[in-house]
């Protein structure tokens, strides 16, 4: 059963993130790709290795892609990227995990011209009320971490709150504790998240 949707540490009950260097293992899950932070840097061999990575039966998600307006010299070669996973997540049926910084307009922007069929999750999610439920209105599930505003936790539906440790070194159900999010319903919306076949969001 995973509960941490989000962790860069190998571990079972968890969606372990890799880059396009990374080797997805078994016994663990994964999601893949390239971060925000890295698009500058990134090649087109690199994208390649992303999609052939995410082919592995047990890379369930790709990610982390996403838009981080503070990288802003790299922002059009990070919508190129983020571009490129959202047609990998679609064409595979996997889930998408986002790194969101600064741009929750242009993703809300992107999610409806893209109409995806897919479960996209913004990780670490410490945005305001406002936005949460801005987000989580147009199907966009978010996830809660070490850090977090406590009110966009409320202002969430509770089938579209997810939990994860990302680089924390508190334990899952640690954080599970400080949000208020149980494992129980953790795992059941990401169950959900992962099992979701062709179902268009609003
Ligand atoms: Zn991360």
């Amino acid at each position: 059963m995973i509960i941490d949707c989000h962790t860069h540490t190998p571990r079972p009950d968890a969606i372990v993130n890799i880059g396009p260097d990374g080797k997805p293992l078994l016994p663990y899950s994964y999601s893949v790709g390239i971060h925000p932070w890295d698009a500058a840097k990134a090649t087109d061999t690199d994208m390649e290795r992303i999609c052939s990575l995410a082919e592995s039966p047990n890379v369930i998600a790709i990610g982390e892609t996403g838009l981080d307006a503070i990288h802003r010299d790299s922002l059009p070669r990070q919508e190129e990227l983020f571009r490129r996973h959202i047609d990998l997540s679609e064409r595979l049926h996997k889930p998408l995990i986002l790194h969101v910084v600064r741009s929750i307009d242009d993703i809300l922007a992107i999610h409806k011209e893209t109409h995806p069929t897919q479960a996209w999750i913004i990780h670490g999610f410490r945005g305001k009320p406002q936005q949460a439920r801005q987000l989580t209105k147009a199907g966009l599930y978010l996830s809660f971490g070490e850090r977090f505003n406590p009110e966009s936790i409320t202002s969430t539906p509770p089938e579209q709150r997810l939990i994860e440790t990302d680089t924390s070194n508190l334990l899952i159900e640690t954080i599970a504790a400080n949000t208020g999010i149980s494992p129980a319903l953790a795992a059941s919306n990401l169950t959900s998240v992962l099992n979701r076949q062709n179902v268009s969001t609003p």
